[in-house]
């Protein structure tokens, strides 16, 4: 039976060439033999795949495929999968973009470096979150080293082709049945070597500096926000620009606040007869003390809302809301006198209860129990 080029991809007849290049990117890394040592049917999953692609993958090739099928290709003078070498170079370009060393691999290896991006995790408190603070951090950091302007070569010195690879960067390696293309493990890939090292850095280009790093956390983060300093990252490597700085923040709970986006909750503790009567209190929010009422027959549990008290909005205008939740407190330890009031108050309220006839279960119970 003739090998279905399409089908061995996965991808279908009128598949574009970047879905058989991601469809083939797929499959060499799954079945790669780095990943899969000694598993035969991994191997000739690769060669499959690798051969499907050498087709597919070539617009001159698929057209004479597409209309006269393999039979086609041979007769044009297509003789096959052309040995593994060629796999490997194919397999060269997926991983280079895979990765993205744009622009042709080795070259850019010796180019110009980005220095890496960092990560900072900023703890701050519940107000600061809430009304933005400045902070200054002290960050650890592989910084550009300016002796050798990240080329980690003693000034006045060049760097020597690699003698192990000959400057390709690359060594081929055998493994079983492949022979395999990897880094050089001499020269990490970059086809040079220093002989002589900057006396600074010791060669790598980059030092070890510390630097503090101001920065204005806006009113309204939460825990995870992250904020981006542009070049505030490890230093670039001959002539590459500096990576970024990543800023997490973490909001440490409140004591007695918590925070649900931007809306604050508390809970308010009210007496037996501050729930009943009704009163009028003063409220600590993070934008003051704010006066609040709190009418009579309020229930436990009742949320009263102070609205504009909470955070302020991040991205646009206003605040949140200051939910305050009633926790409504029986009394304990009564004096004589209370006692008496309260039974007194028992009595009253169980001929109103009797007046109403009600018949409820848990009035009954109620009834039952008290009498
Ligand atoms: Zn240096
Ligand atoms: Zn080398």
């Amino acid at each position: 039976m003739e090998k279905d080029y399409y089908e061995i991809l996965g991808v279908s007849r009128s598949a574009s060439a970047e879905e058989i290049k991601k469809a083939y990117r797929k499959l060499a890394l799954k079945h790669h033999p780095d990943r899969n040592q000694g598993d035969k049917a991994a191997e000739e999953k690769f060669k499959e795949a690798a051969e499907a692609y050498e087709v597919l993958g070539d617009l001159e090739k698929r057209k004479i495929y597409d209309r006269y099928g393999v039979e086609g290709l041979k007769s044009s003078g297509y003789q096959g999968p052309s040995g593994f070498e060629d796999i490997f170079s194919n397999f060269g370009d997926i991983f280079e973009d895979l990765f993205g060393f744009g622009g042709g691999g080795r070259r850019s290896r010796q180019g110009p470096v980005q220095g890496a991006d960092l990560r900072y995790d900023l703890g701050i408190s519940f107000e600061e979150a809430a009304h933005g603070v400045e902070k200054e951090i002290e960050i650890t950091k592989r910084d550009t080293c300016w002796t050798c302007e990240g080329t980690g070569l003693r000034p006045g010195y060049q760097p020597q082709v690699c003698p192990t690879c000959q400057g390709r960067g690359q060594v081929m390696r055998a493994q079983g049945f492949f022979r395999l293309s990897t880094t050089c493990p001499h020269c990490q890939g970059e086809g040079r070597i220093i002989t002589e090292p900057c006396a600074d850095c010791d060669g790598a280009g980059l030092i070890a500096k510390k630097k503090r790093v101001s920065l204005k956390v806006p009113a309204g983060v939460d825990s995870g926000a992250r904020m981006l300093l542009r070049g505030e990252g490890e230093g670039g490597r001959r002539g590459g620009p500096a990576g970024d700085l990543y800023v997490v923040i973490q909001v440490a709970p409140h004591e007695f606040f918590r925070r649900e986006d931007d809306d604050i909750y508390c809970t308010l503790p009210l007496s037996m007869t501050q729930a009943a009567l009704g009163c009028a209190l003063e409220i600590p929010t993070i934008h003051g003390v704010k006066n609040l009422t709190i009418p009579a027959g309020s229930q436990p549990g009742q949320i009263f809302t102070l609205k504009d008290e909470g955070v302020p909005h991040l991205k646009r205008h206003g605040r949140g809301d200051m939910l305050v939740q009633a926790e409504v407190r029986t009394p304990t330890q009564l004096t004589k006198r209370q006692e008496e009031l309260l039974r007194e108050f028992a009595e009253i309220e169980q001929e109103k209860e009797g007046e109403r006839h009600e018949e409820g279960f848990f009035k009954k119970l109620f009834h039952h129990r008290s009498g």
